[in-house]
């Protein structure tokens, strides 16, 4: 019998997010992999878990894939985390999940449901959310501009994430095709210093001018 690969979702910021069956998910399992794995020891430290940890990430994904497979074929129980939230957006989870079940069928994949960023940021948005697309990050170079074509053409709630190294370039970038499209941009969301801002593209780029631009943010459109 193969082991079990959970993919756990975990924090994305406030540790009392952790739920009962993520430290207890983890405390069973015989390895974890994670897309970084400094941040993972620190997860574990702080739920007072010790299991071994090994890398997973983008670049890694072809040589540990097959470390993946052989604990899974031992029958190990395996657990896979991303850096923070629900893995497989943005992440190497979705390709790791895609391996499992193609190349180990009889593996059963399990979801250990939790935070997740988008999510989040869509449940206090305040606009329709029963469909919406999620674009992720802009390109930096190449791209861009098509990118943001697309987020203009999007006639659904639309979901952008972004870094604080670029949300003042995303944002006016959206208001100088769609100035008066309605937006939220959520910061640092389950932090100490949550803000939630709201109103229109131009409004939210002077608000922007004035505002803390520390931390992560997930952008959200009508
Ligand atoms: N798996 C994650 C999820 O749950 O949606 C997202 C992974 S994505 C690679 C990481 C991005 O999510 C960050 O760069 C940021 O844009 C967004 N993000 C993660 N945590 C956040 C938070 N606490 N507040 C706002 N945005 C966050």
């Amino acid at each position: 019998m193969p082991g079990t690969l959970y993919i756990v979702a975990t924090p994305i910021g406030n540790m009392n997010d952790v739920s009962a069956r993520m430290t207890s998910t983890l405390q069973s399992v015989d390895v974890v992999f994670a897309e970084d794995t400094r941040v993972a020891k620190s997860l574990l430290h702080k739920l007072d878990i010790k299991v071994t940890v090994k890398r997973y990430d983008h670049h890694s994904h072809e040589k540990q894939i097959r470390h993946v497979l052989e604990e899974l074929e031992e029958g190990h129980d395996v657990a896979y985390v991303s850096d923070a939230g629900t893995p497989g957006i943005e992440d190497p989870g979705g390709r790791l999940v895609e391996s499992v079940a193609r190349d180990l069928p009889e593996a059963p994949i399990v979801p250990i449901s939790g935070p997740s960023a988008i999510i989040t940021a869509l449940s206090v948005c305040g606009f329709p959310a029963d469909k919406f697309n999620v674009m992720g990050f802009a390109p930096k170079k190449k791209g861009r501009q098509t990118y943001f074509d697309n987020v203009a053409a999007s006639t659904i709630t639309t979901v952008l994430y972004e870094s604080t190294h670029r949300i003042h370039k995303t944002v006016d970038e959206i208001a100088s095709r769609q100035p008066d499209r309605k937006m939220v941009i959520a910061r640092e969301l389950t932090k100490k210093f949550e803000t939630i801002m709201r109103g229109t593209a131009s409004e939210l780029v002077e608000r922007l001018a004035t505002a803390s631009t520390k931390g992560e943010f997930v952008i959200v459109l009508e």
